[in-house]
């Protein structure tokens, strides 16, 4: 069977979760699509939750169910429903990996090396393809990485200024992450564009990631050539409960003078700052944009410092690309928070982005469309809603078809 005629299982799995959905070829109907979460895996609250093949909502419970556990239960009520090939999601693919891999030992090994760069991610990856090995040792699998989107930066924009042995003996250096995500938006942006038949690009875009995790990328000619996000997915943008820049002085500050150790400081920039820290009240968006409005003041905080500071990074990568065409939000901030955009883009007037505010507030959930005001513009402002999940089928599907392996 071609691979292209045929649908993906794509498998993205968490330290304790596991997100599954069945992605059908352009050929098949996409109400074909079936999808779901386990989450609260090793736990006994484990459970799952997602459709069957008739498009019945169901919620399992599995107390204890790990994520091969999962996987069997999930299998069991997606019977019938055929796949060809399985694509999983990996975090960290290190310098080794410039695009999506055919899985075979040799490449589990290489996922495994770069396991120190992604210690809580690479492993959970593993995991979920472990079990998928198990499970179906027949179905060809695919791994896609999301920092291969950015090998193509220049070395001038993936360098920290350290001593040089930091990155030719220990690889320290920026990678980057959500490429699935921002390659995703950035061709539909440019194949949406070319429709138009106002131009024929090349296309440079920035885009803005914002979800849970949030990170901005420069993408010129479908290469990104900058991105917010570093060694670790820690650098660049506040988040959700991670910090974003900050001065690299104050973790040996507070070591020297609090007497905190690393580690805890690192537990405290990942999972207790952001807009959750600025905050006090949430690392959700949703609830701080309601508390603002009622007049929070650590929301009001939260809100005010993550727009400045997304709209600064935007700025700063506007210098990686020849020429601007376009800024795409995406991700569940970037798709829904009309608020987050217009109090962003108000910073970002001198870069030719005007918005159309009527525009902003009526784009229909979950669809892609502009919101610039056409009349005094001529950068366009994209809201694409983000598919990671359809892009790795795809790359899946383009990979296995590339380099069939008999
Ligand atoms: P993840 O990175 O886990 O995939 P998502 O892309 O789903 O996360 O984004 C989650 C973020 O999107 C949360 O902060 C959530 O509050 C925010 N969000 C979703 N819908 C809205 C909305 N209508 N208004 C404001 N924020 C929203």
């Amino acid at each position: 069977m071609s691979h292209a005629s045929s649908a993906v299982l794509v498998i993205n799995c968490g330290s304790s979760s596991l997100k599954y959905a069945v992605i059908p070829s352009e050929s098949m109907p996409r109400s074909a699509r079936i999808e779901g979460l386990a989450e609260a895996l090793g736990t006994p609250a484990a459970r799952i939750k997602g459709k069957t093949a008739q498009g019945e909502a169901f919620t399992l419970e599995v107390p204890g169910g790990d994520h091969a556990q999962a996987l069997e239960a999930i299998l069991q009520r997606m019977e019938g429903i055929p796949f060809s090939a399985i694509g999983h999601r990996v975090v960290h693919g290190g310098e080794h990996f410039t695009h999506a891999a055919r899985i075979d030992a040799a490449v589990l090994a290489a996922i495994a090396q770069t396991t120190p760069l992604a210690p809580l991610h690479n492993p959970a990856n593993l995991t979920g393809i472990q079990s998928t090995l198990r499970l179906f040792p027949d179905l060809p699998q695919v791994a896609v990485f999301d920092t291969a989107f950015h090998q193509t930066l220049p070395e001038h924009a993936w360098r920290y200024a350290v001593p040089a042995d930091w990155y030719t003996e220990h690889r320290i250096r920026r990678y980057g992450f959500h490429g699935t995500s921002h390659r995703y938006v950035s061709q539909l942006a440019t194949s949406l564009t070319l429709n138009e038949n106002v131009s024929t690009g090349p296309f440079g875009w920035l885009v803005a990631h914002l979800g849970n995790g949030c990170s901005t990328c420069a993408v010129w000619d479908g290469k990104s050539l900058d991105t917010s996000m570093g060694l670790t997915p820690l650098e660049g943008l506040v988040m959700g409960t991670r910090s974003g820049d900050i001065d690299p002085g104050i973790p040996a500050h507070l070591q020297r003078t609090l007497g905190w150790s690393l580690a805890d400081i690192d537990i405290q920039l990942n999972r207790h700052s952001g807009l959750l820290g600025l905050s006090g009240l949430s690392n959700d968006m949703r609830t701080l944009t309601e508390a603002a409005a009622q007049g929070h003041a650590g929301a009001v905080l939260a809100i005010e410092v993550f727009c400045y500071r997304l709209a600064k990074s935007l700025a700063a990568l506007s210098c990686a690309l020849p020429e601007i065409h376009g800024l795409i939000f995406t991700g569940g901030i970037g798709e829904n928070a009309p608020l987050i955009r217009e109090k962003t883009l108000r910073l970002l007037s001198h870069l030719g982005f005007h918005l159309d505010a009527q525009a902003n507030l009526s784009l229909p959930r979950g669809s892609a469309g502009r919101i610039e005001l056409a009349s005094s513009t001529p950068r366009a402002i994209w809201v694409i809603p983000t598919d990671e999940e359809a892009q790795i089928a795809a790359e899946t599907c383009a990979l296995l078809e590339a380099s069939p392996l008999h």
